[in-house]
């Protein structure tokens, strides 16, 4: 990304009132132009919210510790030893986390099962980074016509989760979820026990709006070859929302289960029905092309401003 455009998306900071700025994709800390694009943001009274993959070079890593914590939060997210392509891959994203600990929480995106859990907390008891844990599911990629972690391997998962909920429990560690999460994946009496954990549950999906390098916007990276718009025909991030917002309508009737759409869930705003990525592409591989039943069901939805089924209008 040119130094012209960063100062177009720290213009439209100001006019969107926004106080963060996110800096992510691919990694952010490797553009030729980093410690610039942190003083521009800096100058312009924004906090830096830096998602990174742990390789950080030892320049950046200078830049990012002469700020204070509260100008700047990082989010690691951190692969699991076995996941690395070298045991020096995983040394330095551990040495990252040592060295950028004030500022850090570690982020892991769950597909493998195997890995014990345990590797998480120990990292974050070990690094002395923040003693809190972001966790995602791993969504389809952009351009992937299957995903590591089917919505049919969800209640395996939950298992999982909650292995590292009462490990995290036990060390103080606090455990929230980024989006994605089903309420279904857990059994009612797994809810009661996230709950009395202190985990941060939360089972949602709305646009989240990022800029790509060329001022492409798209709603989310799982959705970034599905749908996209420019940053200069938008003047805020409240239009965008709502841009997004308005074109995903049709597919919001409907979540990543075939019975989502008569969830009593999904009807009281508890669940969104998983990740859109996964419903989009589910109606016709990635093209994202609606079955006729389906495309009719929706227009009706849209139609009448209703987000239930005909069954739930009947009871
Ligand atoms: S579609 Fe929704 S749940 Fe999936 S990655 Fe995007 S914002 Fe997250
Ligand atoms: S909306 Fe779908 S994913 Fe969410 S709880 Fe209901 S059935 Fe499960």
């Amino acid at each position: 990304m040119s130094i012209e455009d960063v100062r177009k998306i720290i213009d439209f900071h100001h006019r969107s009132a926004l106080p963060i700025i996110s800096l992510l994709g691919g990694e952010p800390t490797l553009h030729p132009e980093f410690s610039r694009i942190i003083d521009m943001c800096i100058d312009a009274g924004l906090s830096i919210r830096l998602f990174t993959g742990g390789i950080v070079p030892t320049k950046a890593k200078e830049k990012l510790q002469s700020l204070s914590p509260k100008q700047l939060s990082i989010i690691t997210n951190i692969s699991a030893p076995e996941h690395c392509r070298s045991e020096q891959e995983y040394d330095a994203s551990v040495q990252s986390l040592k060295d950028l600990a004030a500022y850090t929480v570690v982020g892991y995106t769950l597909f493998d099962m195997d890995t014990d859990p345990e590797f998480l907390q120990e990292l974050v008891l070990s690094t002395g980074c923040h003693r809190s844990i972001r966790l995602g599911l791993t969504m389809p990629g952009p351009n992937d016509s299957t995903c590591l972690l089917p919505p049919v391997r969800y209640r395996d998962a939950a298992s999982w989760i909650l292995r590292l909920a009462r490990s995290c429990d036990k060390h103080d560690i606090s455990l929230g979820f980024d989006c994605g999460f089903t309420m279904c994946m857990f059994t009612p009496d797994e809810l009661g026990e996230l709950a009395y954990l202190g985990c941060m549950t939360r089972f949602l999906c709305c646009p989240i709006i990022d800029v790509g390098p060329d001022l492409s916007v798209w709603s989310c990276f799982a959705t970034s070859t599905l749908d996209r718009t420019h940053l200069d025909e938008h003047k805020k991030r409240q239009d965008l929302v709502d841009f997004f917002t308005q074109r995903q309508r049709a597919y919001r009737t409907f979540g990543v289960y075939d019975h989502c759409h008569t969830c009593k869930h999904k009807r009281r705003g508890l669940c969104a029905g998983g990740c859109l990525a996964h419903v989009i592409r589910s109606f016709s591989g990635r093209n994202a092309v609606m079955s006729t039943e389906k495309q009719k069901h929706s227009a009706e939805m849209n139609r009448t401003g209703k987000t239930n089924t005909p069954e739930q209008k009947r009871s």
